[in-house]
């Protein structure tokens, strides 16, 4: 017998594969790429591998390599395409590739639970439940826009098209993801349909189900695991013809993909920001090209990259730009602060078109994108302020708990009586965060009923559906929620919309702050008047002349994102170049800096076209106890800065300090702090 070796992926943090011997035992097996094996690993008898490779020959020494256990799977996990896939991520994201296959495949998989015959459960409406079923129409007719947008979506069903689908809050984009779903089910074919949150999006799950009549499958982490392995196989094996998911079910395998759709597409969600740090939006795109799917890309507020792409004709522009009820939108009021009073937190104006609004028995909704009861607490007498022990951010006092919360770390402290520096007891609380809004509010509404919505008040499970029904039914009076609120909610008696503070996207540092704020106050004031009810918004803002602000609400959201393209553009900034940040942690900011020095001279090497900014301390300079530093290199070719990735990554492994340093390379960074 010839020997054969067989190359594995294994769960650890190194970028490479590992190879063992196949035994005498395994003379007759093929070891197809993708199955479970059961290796000896280190000092560890027994570690779950994947197998990639079998190779004939071996670059190392064939006597020191050890053989393998045995082989878990009859067949493999998924199909070759999907495992060209997660390699391509791998390589794209620089995330060394045994981690990532594991972190693609559900948790019972990867502690090494059997697939057996008849694992896969139907769900109620499963496909037997198909007969019962009626597609129920929702009584009227698409509009011109949305037809064009299905008909651009089904023509070419086998190509790869990316379809940006604009459409302000309202315009019917679900309606058309729901057309073109259906084109894809006749086909025998699967959709995939990525969303934020699960949680915030039940009113879009809902209609979904009722209006189509498949087995459809919702992967969340409200679901024990054996659900979850069930879903995952019922996809991967044709069952399901619809997954649902938000952004770990990128990498559901599908048996025959029909069609890729990420709602909300600009959400920053579909990043993930630790660990295998991809985009699901960007591997719904690369999917989409591997399968010769469409992929949709809808949102109210395109990112900028999508806007980009769609003038440079990448993408394929479909727009919906009126709603479809046939409601104008709402109309905005700019509240300048400096002119006017301000009772905690809400000036003259606002208060009295809340008393308005209440009057005629209709809601209102307060945005205020901070959670807690004040972001600060300040000495009067010397400025001392409180500040997380362990991350250089200021805590944010919950007068609930009477605790000081880090926001970054959940560290927790009792809130002194007396200032710590200089021992006065003037301590006070400044700005607002919802709770203190919610207190100021039944101060001056005590009959209205108020409904807040935050990480704080929905943490308990079931919560957050029960708010969403009492807004629904119109029991709530006021709500005031944070970003959770600025997603795709229908709550039909909402006529008025107050942005507490529009400021923060105006200063902050981080030069995608503009485009977050305006998307933010476009979707929120979305939320008013999409039934038959006229809506307002009120903005309040120290800037109400800041040309972004201006443009935004003049103009609307295109222009607005035309002046901040031409910005980006002049600053050489994304989407005009493409970013990787290499974030070091260490006990001391020297030790971080000196590792990102050696990481800089040796990228130096790869090309000189690549432009390297760093290291610098980074925006929070420390956190969870951790000193920041990071390195930012830039390129306006994508391609001359993936090629130098892979090799300066193998050269990080093996730096000096490289054990003393937690570093993780971003690419295609979002978050920069
Ligand atoms: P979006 O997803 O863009 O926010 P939806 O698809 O939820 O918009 O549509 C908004 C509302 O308009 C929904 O209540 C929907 O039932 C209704 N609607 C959608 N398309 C039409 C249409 N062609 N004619 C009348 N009403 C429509
Ligand atoms: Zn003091
Ligand atoms: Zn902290």
């Amino acid at each position: 017998m010839k020997q054969r070796f067989l190359q594995v992926a294994l769960p650890v943090p190194l970028r490479r594969c590992y190879e063992y011997k196949i035994d005498e035992r395994f003379e007759h097996v093929e070891f197809l790429p993708g199955v479970r094996v059961d290796v000896p690993f280190g000092r560890r008898k027994n570690q779950i591998g994947i197998a990639l490779k079998v190779l004939k020959q071996t670059s190392l020494e064939p006597a020191k390599l050890r053989s393998i256990n045995h082989i878990i799977d009859d067949e493999p996990l998924f199909s070759p395409e999907h495992l060209r896939l997660l390699d391509w991520a791998s390589d794209y994201y620089q995330h060394p590739i045994g981690e990532a296959l594991f972190s693609a495949i559900p948790g019972l998989l990867r502690r090494g639970r059997l697939i057996e015959k008849g694992l896969v459960a139907r769900t109620e409406t499963g496909l037997g439940g198909q007969a019962e079923h009626k597609i129920e129409n929702n009584g009227f007719e698409l509009n011109e826009r949305q037809i064009s947008a299905v008909n651009s979506i089904t023509s070419n069903p086998d190509i790869h098209c990316v379809y940006a689908l604009q459409g302000i809050t309202g315009s019917g984009k679900t309606e058309v993801y729901i057309e073109a779903v259906k084109h894809v089910i006749n086909r025998n074919k699967q959709a995939l349909i990525l969303v934020p949150e699960i949680g915030l999006t039940t009113q879009f799950i809902d209609r979904l189900k009722q209006r189509l009549p498949v087995d459809i499958r919702i992967q969340h982490s409200g679901l024990t695991e054996k659900e979850r392995l069930q879903n995952w196989l019922a996809a991967r094996d044709g069952e399901a013809a619809v997954v649902i998911g938000a952004r770990s079910a990128i990498w559901t395998p599908l048996k025959s993909p029909g069609i890729y759709i990420v709602d909300e597409e600009h959400d920053l969600s579909y990043k993930q920001e630790t660990g295998f740090r991809y985009s699901a939006k960007d591997i719904a795109v690369v999917r989409g090209k591997f399968d010769n799917a469409p992929v949709v890309l809808g949102s109210a507020t395109p990112s900028l990259e999508t806007i980009k792409n769609i003038r440079s004709g990448k993408y394929s522009g479909l727009n919906l730009p009126l709603r479809a009820s046939g409601m104008q939108p709402p109309e905005i009021q700019v509240i300048n602060l400096q002119n006017e009073p301000v009772s905690g937190a809400i000036s003259r104006p606002l208060l009295d078109a809340i008393s308005d609004v209440l009057k005629k028995n209709n809601q209102v909704l307060l945005f205020l994108n901070r959670r807690g009861y004040a972001p600060v607490i300040l000495c009067h007498g010397c400025g001392w302020y409180a500040e997380c022990r362990r991350c250089s951010v200021k805590m944010t006092f919950h007068k609930e708990k009477n605790r000081l919360i880090c926001h970054h770390c959940d560290a927790r402290q009792a809130l002194p009586m007396r200032c710590p520096d200089c021992d006065k007891a003037e301590l006070v609380e400044v700005g607002h965060g919802t709770q203190r809004l919610d207190q100021t509010l039944s101060g001056h509404f005590p009959n209205a009923r108020i409904l807040r919505i935050d990480r704080d008040s929905t943490r308990r499970k079931g919560s957050m559906e029960k708010m969403l029904i009492e807004i629904t039914t119109g029991d709530a009076d006021i709500l005031i929620g944070t970003q959770m609120l600025a997603k795709g909610h229908h709550f039909p008696k909402l006529t008025l919309v107050g942005i507490i503070d529009a400021d923060g996207g105006l200063l902050s540092a981080d030069f995608r702050a503009s485009e977050r704020m305006a998307q933010l106050i476009v979707q929120v004031s979305g939320r008013a008047g999409r039934e038959h009810k006229p809506g307002t918004v009120f903005i309040q803002t120290h800037f109400p002349a800041h040309p972004l602000l201006q443009t935004l609400l003049r103009r609307g959201y295109e222009d607005f994102a035309k002046l901040l393209l031409a910005e980006r553009k002049n600053a050489q900034l994304p989407p005009y170049s493409y970013l990787a940040l290499l974030g070091a942690e260490a006990t001391s900011q020297a030790t971080a800096k000196k590792f990102l020095e050696n990481a800089r001279q040796r990228l130096e090497k790869f090309d000189a076209r690549l432009e390297i900014f760093g290291p610098i301390v980074a925006p929070i300079e420390k956190r969870k106890g951790r000193f920041r530093n990071q390195l930012i290199v830039q390129s306006n070719n994508r391609n001359t800065l993936r090629k130098a990735m892979t090799p300066w990554c193998q050269l990080l492994e093996a730096l000096p300090g490289a054990n003393k340093t937690r570093w993780s390379l971003d690419i295609d960074p979002q978050d920069m702090l």
